[in-house]
């Protein structure tokens, strides 16, 4: 028969404990998530300030709605550009100090376009292992090669920058997604510089919380332009939209316009979608929800070290529960559901081999008693789970 291999492999993650479900949400409101008629604090959601369903958020939202409709109606190069999205460019262009950018329907359409579109035969990625799959894979399927180097290892990228040919692209995370600890910007946008590298950061966890008007990396470790070409990002997690952005010089951004297929033969998200992100940006720099999140997490912190929990490193939103083994992660998760906290396991290929864990997601929404409840749980499932 055709496509056997198809319950063949089902069956081989099913045995390994490694098979995907997805989750029903009955319901998802201020933190609180429902599934299967029970409810739970929701500690697994990007939305790290509550943006999601802020009050002016959805008021942008519907007024974008009943005035542009509830879709674009067409790709960006035919009729689906609208002074909205314009808007949205604009800003945040100037809001990273860079002269022009381009929005994506996903972060994931972005990495792919950029590794497609500017990479040719005879060019190298070099990239940390730990970079998200959406840029891996859009790496190894251009026609660049891609050399890859220990997570934040700058004697290693170094190495590795030696061995590139052609137009070089060096590539790190402003935040990493599954680690929470920072891309060492400095030290890997100076190396770039001496190899002639171009320097590419995907901030899609930065941008939102970091720096001192939350737009992200670039600000807080002040990169220009010249010395980080290209700058990634996403609405879908701290700005809680959707949808992704691509910064840089005017000739990169006419650049794609013209060559990312990714960009050209997609319907652009909604008029609503824009306006809607717009008002959000404004309110990041405003700034209230980004200093509660950064209370929850050292709040969180310091309660995860009193207990001396198996937390790694990190002072981001992210706040990951090492576990080592897909069972036991899988286990630890249920543990915590039948005491009302939604953590996800998080397992290999997502992350390495042997690191599979539990990946904590801290937002501005949860408050004291939310963490507090959170802490008890993992102490209970740590004496239940071994
Ligand atoms: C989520 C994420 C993406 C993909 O963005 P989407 O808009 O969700 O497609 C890319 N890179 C990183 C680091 C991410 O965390």
């Amino acid at each position: 028969m055709a496509f056997d291999h198809l319950q063949d492999a089902l069956t081989i993650l099913s045995n390994d404990n490694l098979r995907r479900r997805r989750t029903i949400l009955q319901d998802d409101y201020d933190g609180v998530i429902k599934v299967d008629c029970q409810h739970y604090l929701n500690f697994s959601s990007n939305d790290y300030l509550g943006h999601r369903q802020h009050q002016d958020i959805l008021q942008s939202y519907v007024e974008g709605l009943s005035r542009y409709g509830a879709g674009a109606g067409a790709s960006p190069l035919v009729t689906g550009h609208s002074q909205c999205h314009q808007a949205l460019e604009d800003h945040v262009a100037d809001s990273l100090n860079r002269e022009a950018v381009l929005l994506f329907s996903s972060g994931f359409a972005a990495n792919q376009a950029i590794c497609q579109a500017l990479m040719y035969d005879g060019d190298t990625i070099v990239s940390d292992k730990l970079m998200h799959a959406s840029f891996i894979d859009a790496a190894i399927h251009s026609p660049a090669q891609l050399l890859r180097f220990k997570h934040n290892d700058i004697e290693h990228a170094n190495q590795q920058l030696t061995k590139a040919s052609g137009n070089t692209l060096c590539v790190s995370e402003g935040v990493f997604s599954m680690d929470g600890d920072k891309g060492e910007l400095a030290a890997l946008q100076t190396s770039s510089a001496q190899h002639n590298a171009w320097f590419m950061l995907d901030d899609a966890h930065g941008f939102g919380v970091l720096g001192e008007t939350g737009m992200g990396s670039v600000e807080a470790a002040n990169l220009s332009q010249d010395q980080c070409q290209i700058v990634m990002g996403t609405f879908g997690k701290a700005i809680g939209t959707g949808g992704a952005f691509v910064a840089g010089s005017q000739v990169l951004i006419d650049y794609l316009i013209n060559k990312a297929k990714h960009y050209i033969y997609s319907t652009a998200f909604s008029a609503a979608q824009a306006k809607a992100t717009l008002t959000s940006i404004e309110l990041v720099k405003n700034g209230g929800a980004r200093h509660k999140l950064h209370d929850n997490i050292q709040y969180f912190k310091t309660l995860a070290k009193a207990r001396d929990l198996p937390i790694l490193e990190s002072d981001s939103a992210i706040q990951p529960y090492l576990i080592g083994d897909p069972a036991k992660a899988l286990a630890a998760s249920e543990c915590l559901k039948q005491l009302g906290l939604w953590v996800n396991a998080i397992r290999s290929p997502t992350v390495p081999k042997g690191s599979d864990r539990l990946r904590i997601t801290l937002s501005a929404l949860h408050q004291e008693k939310d963490i507090d409840a959170l802490v008890d749980g993992l102490t209970m499932m740590r004496t239940k789970i071994g």
